[in-house]
């Protein structure tokens, strides 16, 4: 198992812990695949809401230079 969120048996991601988040998006803000990750399915669709969320809030920028 090799993902993170499982390791710490978190089941939700907080969408304020934007450095937790910056990990999982490209340079351009977009969010990684799961093959770059490592995430499981579960904690990806976690991790792409929560970015969403967060991006919504305006707490991650939609593109980042
Ligand atoms: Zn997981």
């Amino acid at each position: 198992m090799n993902c993170p969120f499982c390791k710490q048996n978190a089941r939700e991601i907080n969408f304020k812990d934007t450095g937790t988040l910056k990990r999982y998006i490209t340079g351009l803000g977009k969010i990684r695949a799961r093959k770059r990750t490592g995430l499981c399915r579960y904690h990806q669709r976690k991790v792409a809401k929560a970015i969403k969320q967060a991006r919504h809030l305006g707490l991650l920028s939609a593109t980042e230079k």
